[in-house]
């Protein structure tokens, strides 16, 4: 899924996504959308798909990871979260019914419970209470999405999300709890929080055999581009990144060759496309040396081409997996990205 944090993908127009990548399904992030413009608002305005035009699927999040992460003063109780708009300083509270509300107001078709999400590192008991809380909180939320979803004329899913920090115990407990809900789907979250990347592949391992086969599974805010086919072997069906739109703003771009840093002076009469295996309309149509010139230029048309490239190659990656495993042939997929792992650091 295609990061659209404000309701937008940044440097790229809905037509873009929906004609050019291909993107059916994009992310909305909760905690922007009702600091600005307002969840009432966007229902005024007849929902998030008709606010923004966008003619696909939203799933948002449930606001719950920006208020630990980038609000002021926050203070958690049974009840909820109060937090501080990190705008203007303003106070607001999520209740974990609140936040249902609120993503039923933008029209989500997938939205995603209140959970917390513990930074990293923390002690087993920290991770407890919180995990307890997140399914305490998932049951109520549950019980008023049914409650109040019926009556809507759209249909919509509500996903619970697996919490346990870095301890596997917590997160298969967590998850036996959650699937009594029969949920539509259900989320491994608490991943991408500074742990070392292989835990996060171990976590998501932890609750592979726990989670119903037969429903979605999304793993929230990964990966780099060599770890998507490792979820996927982990029973992971969808994620959310803003790694490629945000790298390719940055000047990090990914192709089917590695990683190209286009400001290198390397690339300053670089004729050759980005990345010659893929088909997007920056590749089709623009040299390595003229991206470099944008982007030292400071031009806008950068960020606009380097995104588009960018998440056409998560797509293109996600693609050839779904095309692998209909062949058979995923675990030699797999072995094929094994082979060629890169530091992300590097
Ligand atoms: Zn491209």
């Amino acid at each position: 899924m295609p990061v659209g944090t404000q309701a937008t993908v940044k440097g790229l127009s809905q037509r873009d996504l929906w004609d050019d990548l291909r993107a059916r399904l994009i992310l909305g992030n909760t905690y922007h959308l009702f600091l600005r413009p307002g969840h009432e608002s966007i229902r005024r305005m007849g929902g998030l798909h008709k606010f923004m035009s966008w003619p696909g699927a939203i799933l948002t999040d449930s606001g719950g990871f920006q208020v630990f992460s980038l609000s002021g003063l926050r203070r958690i109780s049974e009840d909820g979260v109060l937090f501080q708009s990190h705008l203007n300083g303003d106070p607001h509270k999520f209740t974990p019914e609140s936040t249902v509300d609120v993503q039923l107001a933008f029209g989500s078709d997938i939205a995603m419970v209140l959970d917390e999400c513990p930074p990293y590192p923390v002690s087993h008991e920290f991770a407890r209470e919180a995990m307890e809380r997140t399914v305490r909180w998932a049951r109520r939320q549950l019980v008023h999405f049914r409650r109040v979803a019926p009556d809507l004329p759209t249909r919509h899913a509500l996903f619970p999300i697996v919490q346990g920090s870095m301890f596997p115990d917590l997160r298969r407990r967590c998850a036996e709890e959650l699937v009594q809900l029969d949920a539509d789907g259900y989320a491994v979250g608490g991943l991408s929080v500074g742990e070392p990347r292989p835990l996060s592949l171990d976590m998501a391992e932890a609750t592979r055999d726990i989670l119903p086969a037969d429903r979605p599974r999304y793993a929230m805010g990964v990966g780099m581009p060599d770890e998507l086919p490792e979820y996927v072997a982990r029973g992971i069906d969808m994620m959310d990144c803003v790694l490629p739109s945000r790298n390719a703003r940055n000047g990090w771009l990914f192709t089917s060759e590695g990683r190209v840093v286009i400001k290198h002076a390397r690339y300053k009469e670089d004729p050759s496309p980005l990345d010659p295996n893929c088909s997007c309309y920056t590749c089709r149509n623009y040299s390595r040396a003229y991206l470099r010139h944008l982007f030292q230029a400071g031009e806008i048309l950068y960020a606009s081409l380097a995104t588009r490239h960018n998440i056409q190659r998560y797509l293109d990656i996600m693609a050839q997996i779904r095309h692998s495993i209909l062949l058979g042939s995923f675990p030699q997929f797999l072995g094929g990205v094994r082979g060629k792992v890169s530091d992300p650091l590097d």
